[in-house]
């Protein structure tokens, strides 16, 4: 992990190092072999090189405090390393420049289950493994079995549901399955 992490801060494959402050890798503990992979980084997470150190990030630790994981249960990264500018949605060239650390992530890591937060981190993870996702509306708190290995779990990405109550209501329900899942594999 270490190489990659290293690998990760010289990267340049795509336009997103131009616009960075700090590439953002990923961290966490390895132990329960849970992995979690947002979307990209933001503004407060491109300043700390952290993953999900922002408002998202708080509603996340809540999350996952509520079901009984730290943060040194799972290891956090996203599909894309880098902040792409004003937040903006990632492009699939930036996606498919950045897949290569995600898949030696899993290789290290070698995750029994997979949280996907949001539509791209679902979309990517179900194709790299070979799972099938729908939607989020249609997919949210399902657990899928993939041909390459891990469960694969959708839920909506914690920024969707900071002003949305609808959506952090689906959120909370997620989780609580989300916990059954895990309680299920250990
Ligand atoms: N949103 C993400 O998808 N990832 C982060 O690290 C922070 C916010």
């Amino acid at each position: 992990m270490k190489e990659i992490v290293k690998d990760v801060m010289t990267c340049r494959r795509c336009r997103l190092h131009k616009y960075r402050k700090n590439p953002v890798p990923g961290e966490g503990g390895f132990k329960r072999k849970i992995m979690i992979i947002g979307e990209a980084p933001g503004r407060r997470e491109d300043e700390l090189g952290r993953p999900f150190v922002g408002k998202a990030g708080e509603l996340l630790d809540q999350l996952l405090k509520g079901i009984g994981l730290s943060r040194e249960d799972v290891y956090i990264t996203n599909v894309v390393k880098c902040r792409p500018p004003n937040n903006r949605d990632p492009k699939d060239d930036e996606i498919e420049a950045c897949r290569p650390f995600l898949e030696r992530q899993l290789a290290v890591l070698k995750p029994k289950l997979i949280l996907c937060l949001g539509r791209f981190s679902a979309r990517v993870m179900a194709e790299m493994l070979g799972g099938n996702f729908h939607g989020m509306t249609r997919d949210h708190g399902k657990a899928v079995a993939t041909k390459n290995g891990p469960i694969l779990f959708f839920t909506y990405h914690p920024a969707a549901a900071l002003y949305r109550k609808q959506l952090l209501e689906d959120l909370q329900r997620d989780f609580e399955k989300l916990k059954q899942e895990i309680e299920r594999l250990e």
